[in-house]
């Protein structure tokens, strides 16, 4: 009798974490990975350094290239990280 009330607790415990982990662990994934990424990191999508510029207006000039050669708005922006200037999607 003792057996199956620690089966059950052990159970439940283990439906707890796994809700737990499954909400909060995976928002906090989301969400960390969101701050440290997102549209104005130093990194490309695929998590290799971007080509840096050292000015806007060579930025610019690369984002004018790629944005005619992709089709899609480019936009260019100041990196936190390195303090170059970086070209990314967006508009
Ligand atoms: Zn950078």
């Amino acid at each position: 009798m003792v057996t199956v009330v620690v089966l059950l607790a052990a159970v439940g415990i283990l439906v707890l974490v796994f809700y737990w982990s499954g909400r909060y662990g995976g928002r906090s994934k989301v969400t960390g990975t969101s701050l440290r990424r997102g549209p104005r990191s130093h990194t490309t999508s695929r998590g290799r350094p971007k080509v840096g510029y050292p000015t806007r207006e060579a930025a610019e000039v690369h984002a004018r290239l790629l944005a005619r050669r992709d089709g899609a708005p480019m936009n260019v922006y100041q990196c936190a990280d390195c303090a170059q200037w970086h070209v990314g999607h967006g508009r």
